[in-house]
């Protein structure tokens, strides 16, 4: 079962990853009021459907406007005149196949100042049901793809579950990462959280793309999708009662 990036991230803030600050639209008139909460001067309006490739794709409705399905706005209004535009339209990415999906719930969020975009996945390894991490400097690409053409950029690793989360762990992602300064902690810290919200909560994948480092020098998750085993989700009710039709 999957859930929704906005519910993805309240996951993640409850367990005190960074996220950014953002609101929930499922109507076009509390657009203005979920922009306006946040500080600005920058907004980023974000399509919730469940599949990913949404700021590359395109909306099937022409009322809905040229760009994708993640769009950057510099104003309240703007913001609003976005959501206005996406809510209740067809948005079709390389995931959804041809016939799109409807777009019934908005995402505002604060936009970040983005200086590098990095890749970072926990999933469980079929053969030997240990959790894996999946890590690359190549954020913001579909995975796959990276594995096609540079698979040198890709490192992963599995953690003895008997041990557990360990600081070189941590550690191991930054250095492949290319991390520095007070990012190593942060790295840490975000590998150890991920690490516990997915034995946690019956996760079975977690991607973080893109985990980005902002011009201030801060870790910051700034997508996430995450899946569940429906087999586990009698011990998840919180996670369960997130399901929906859309
Ligand atoms: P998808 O993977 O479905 O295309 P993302 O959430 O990854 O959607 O957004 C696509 C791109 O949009 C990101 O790689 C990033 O460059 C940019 N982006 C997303 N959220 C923000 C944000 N809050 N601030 C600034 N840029 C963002
Ligand atoms: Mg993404």
């Amino acid at each position: 079962m999957n859930i929704h990036e906005y519910q993805a991230k309240g996951l993640l803030r409850s367990y005190g990853v960074p996220v950014s600050d953002g609101r929930i639209v499922f109507r076009a008139e509390e657009a203005k009021t979920a922009a306006g909460e946040l500080d600005g001067p920058l907004w980023v309006v974000k399509a919730q459907i469940h599949a990913g490739g949404r700021g590359k794709g395109h909306f099937k409705e022409a009322s809905a406007g040229e760009k994708g399905g993640v769009r950057l706005a510099k104003s309240v209004s703007e913001a609003e005149e976005m959501t206005k535009q996406m809510l209740g339209r067809t948005l079709v990415t390389h995931q959804t196949g041809p016939a799109g999906k409807q777009v019934n719930r908005i995402y505002i969020e604060d936009g970040s100042d983005i200086s590098r975009e990095l890749y970072l996945a926990l999933l469980v390894d079929r053969v030997t049901s240990r959790i894996s991490f999946v890590v690359s400097t190549e954020g913001g690409m579909d995975i796959e793809e990276v594995a096609e053409s540079t698979p040198e950029k890709i490192l992963s690793f599995s953690v003895d579950p008997a041990a557990g989360i360990q600081g070189f762990h941590g550690r191991r992602v930054a250095f492949a990462l290319g991390l520095e300064g007070k990012q190593v902690k942060q790295c840490v810290d975000l590998v150890n959280k991920l690490y516990k919200l997915f034995v946690e909560r019956d996760a079975e994948m977690v991607e973080i793309n893109p985990l980005i480092v902002t011009t201030d020098g801060d870790m910051k998750c700034l997508d996430a999708k995450m899946g569940f085993d429906s087999n586990s989700l009698y011990r998840q009710a919180d996670i369960l009662a997130l399901r929906d039709e859309t």
